[in-house]
């Protein structure tokens, strides 16, 4: 049977005249296929408030185990005031519609509280009633651990629930409507030449989420390209009625006809620099530094090692989330003397800008115009680092800006 899974984020739904044409969105979509499964967000800005309630009640004394999983049931409520207010609004327009929260779904997932990751969504219960032709209203961003404890996915993991739910009923399409038509070769809210992309394959997509491109979760890409399910971005701001060719559809690299050695330009503010000065330069210290970072959580990202001026020692430099900046750092000065360095410098006012292309594969010279066109407008690079499909660079975090359209200009990406 052909069924259909839609989304819709936190401005969608931001308040009951957009859940109203919402409702009148997915009324249009139930026509052309009535086994039908809409997931929401919360309305927008709602999250942030309720993180920040959790954060007040709790105080600077509970972390860790003693405040993730009631955090939790806390932030995952936003959801289901949007899946009870939406199930609602279709039923005034006379269809048959009901909510699912993650644990009637049972969307199962890990214990990671506030990132957990999903193990699996099998309910015979569910797929029943979507095929009976009822519009099940998920509460997307939540789960349900192996305690029967309600779990988070993440923020902005409402597209994984979108993707989950569509892999689970064996989806046709999961459209994610968003307040932007599609996905761009880069954010628009930084360059009003940035163009709207027709097709991005998987891993480009995923490149680009993952190096800050918030209009997808990483972890919805991954599970999109792993379970093969078509994945269509495009707006709830247009009529009722999607335009053949609207949105960007995220596919298969053999999908796309049009290859582009550059295809986008992303960027992160969330980067904190470490730079540890005059580490012992002995074999096994690079272990041990990232050792304690990884058993403390820290998921560390560019890393450079370079000698230092005093004779038998290096410098090294690396870069993690700022979320993580005051952690990290205590975790390094705790473990000073097992490491052996001569100081700690933190930055966090730096940004990392990456260009993401699979046609780097094949091409030379694509580093050359990056450091050229950033040279060109005297923006000093901090760090690099490459992967087949990217390249990015770390630098002042006020110039990220310029850099980003600086790019976009030089790969030839900018709108006529
Ligand atoms: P939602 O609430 O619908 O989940 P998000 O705010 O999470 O929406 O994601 C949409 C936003 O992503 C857009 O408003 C846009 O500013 C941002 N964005 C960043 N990079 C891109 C890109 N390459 N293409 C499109 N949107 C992007
Ligand atoms: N409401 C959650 C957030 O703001 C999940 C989502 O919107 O996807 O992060
Ligand atoms: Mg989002």
């Amino acid at each position: 049977m052909k069924r259909l899974v839609l989304k819709f984020g936190g401005t969608s739904v931001a308040n009951l005249e957009r859940i109203a044409h919402v409702a009148e969105i997915v009324a249009a979509r139930y026509q052309e296929c009535p086994a039908l499964a809409v997931v929401v967000s919360a309305m927008s800005g709602k999250t942030n408030e309720l993180v920040e309630w959790t954060k007040e009640a709790a105080g600077p004394a509970l972390h860790g185990a003693e405040y993730d999983d009631e955090y939790d049931v806390v932030v995952a409520s936003g959801e289901q005031v949007t899946a009870g207010l939406l199930a609602l609004a279709l039923r005034k327009r006379g269809l048959k519609a009901r909510s699912w929260l993650g644990w009637q779904l049972q969307l199962k997932t890990d214990t990671a509280h506030g990132k957990a990751r999903i193990l699996g969504c099998d309910n015979p219960a569910f797929q029943k009633s979507v095929d009976s032709g009822e519009i099940a209203v998920v509460a997307g961003f939540q789960g349900v651990d192996d305690h029967g404890r309600v779990a988070t996915l993440g923020r902005g993991g409402s597209d994984t629930s979108a993707v989950a739910v569509a892999a689970a009923l064996k989806a046709g399409l999961c459209d994610i409507y968003t307040d932007v038509d599609g996905v761009y070769t880069t954010d628009p809210r930084i360059t009003p030449k940035a163009r709207r992309l027709e097709k991005i394959s998987y891993e480009e997509m995923l490149e680009l989420a993952s190096l800050g491109a918030k209009v997808l979760q990483t972890r919805s890409v991954e599970l999109a390209m792993n379970h093969r399910v078509p994945v269509r971005v495009l707006s709830s701001f247009e009529g009722p009625v999607a335009q053949p060719n609207s949105g960007t559809l995220v596919c298969d690299e053999e999908q796309i006809v049009e290859k582009q050695v550059v295809s986008g330009v992303a960027y992160s503010r969330d980067e904190a620099k470490f730079t540890l000065i005059g580490v012992d330069d002995h074999p096994g210290v690079a272990a041990i530094i990232f050792g304690e970072l990884a058993d403390a959580g820290v998921n560390v990202d560019m890393i450079v090692q370079a000698s230092a001026k005093s004779e038998g020692r290096q410098n090294i430099v690396f870069t993690a989330p700022d979320r993580d900046a005051a952690h990290a750092g205590a975790v390094l000065e705790k473990a000073r003397d097992k490491i052996g360095y001569q100081g700690l410098n933190v930055a966090r006012d730096v940004a990392k800008v990456s260009v993401i292309g699979v046609g780097m594969r094949s091409h030379a010279g694509v580093a050359k115009t990056m450091f050229q066109a950033l040279s060109a407008k005297g923006i000093n690079i901090q760090v690099i680092s490459t992967s087949e499909i990217k390249i990015s660079v770390l630098i002042d975090a006020n110039y990220t800006e310029l850099a980003v359209r600086a790019l976009h200009t030089a790969y030839g990406l900018d709108a006529d």
